[in-house]
């Protein structure tokens, strides 16, 4: 059997206010935690799949408040990133991860090429294809993108504290992200760094290469210390910044990059 998604179980891709006029578009492909029925439970407790490892806690509301707040479009991601990390090529070893962290996953063990097909054309392809299609029909109409995606990082990993409450993270083109480190470095109460916790060596730039950067347009992927966005008035407190800074941005003039 190779199906993975159920009719009734939906698409893995939601849309935010879509038509939203703000020059920023907000991708958030870590949100859900959703795990297919045809997969159980990957073999992890219920514990296991409310930690970090499963879904990127607080990100999906951060993203809806700043959207609301900025008029913005919103493309969410409902499935959980141990069965597909939408953040990840299909060729990588951590988009169907056996490990996470210091977690196996048994569910992901020897899956076959049809386990793996199934989730690359029910979950990745159909959500970049939704996120390439929004961003294509918005340059049709003549309005041009800033592409943000909305994360959130495990404030201690394998033992190690990360002193940081926000990371700016780019690859080649810096413009959006120097922007915004500027902006957020401004905020008395807030420890932002460049490419911290991780950066583009891990291959953590893939959504933002493969849209944004073929497309021109100006990129940064936000990482908030997940701590600081699990409850409500966290939450609220980081979407009023984001939207404050990301807000203030003026579009830079659009550049055609080299692949
Ligand atoms: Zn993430």
């Amino acid at each position: 059997m190779s199906g993975l998604l159920r009719p009734d179980e939906g698409e893995p891709v939601i849309v935010v206010n879509g038509d939203g006029k703000s020059p920023v578009v907000l991708v958030c492909e870590h949100a859900g935690k959703v795990i297919p029925r045809s997969l159980g439970s990957l073999g992890l407790s219920d514990e296991e799949l409310s930690r970090h490892i499963a879904w990127d806690i607080g990100a999906e509301a951060v993203s809806r408040l700043v959207a609301k707040a900025l008029d913005a479009p919103l493309l969410v991601q409902r499935y959980s990133r141990l069965v597909y990390d939408c953040n990840r090529p299909p060729e990588s070893p951590d988009a169907m991860p056996v490990m996470s962290e210091t977690t196996r996953i048994p569910g992901n063990d020897n899956l076959t090429p049809e386990n793996r097909l199934a989730r690359i054309s029910e979950i990745y392809r159909p959500f970049h294809d939704r996120v390439a299609r929004l961003l294509d029909h918005r340059a049709a109409r003549g309005i041009s993108s800033l592409f943000v995606t909305i994360h959130s990082f495990t404030p201690v990993y394998k033992g190690a504290r990360r002193l940081l409450d926000l990371g700016v993270l780019h690859d080649r083109d810096t413009r959006l992200a120097d922007k915004l480190l500027a902006a957020f470095g401004r905020l008395k109460d807030v420890v932002v760094k460049r490419n911290e916790p991780y950066g583009p060596e891990d291959g953590v730039c893939h959504t933002l290469n493969l849209h944004a950067q073929p497309r021109g347009l100006a990129y940064a992927m936000l990482e908030i210390r997940n701590d600081l966005i699990a409850q409500d008035a966290g939450q609220k407190l980081w979407a009023e910044r984001l939207a404050e800074v990301l807000g203030a941005l003026s579009l830079p003039q659009p550049r055609r990059a080299a692949s």
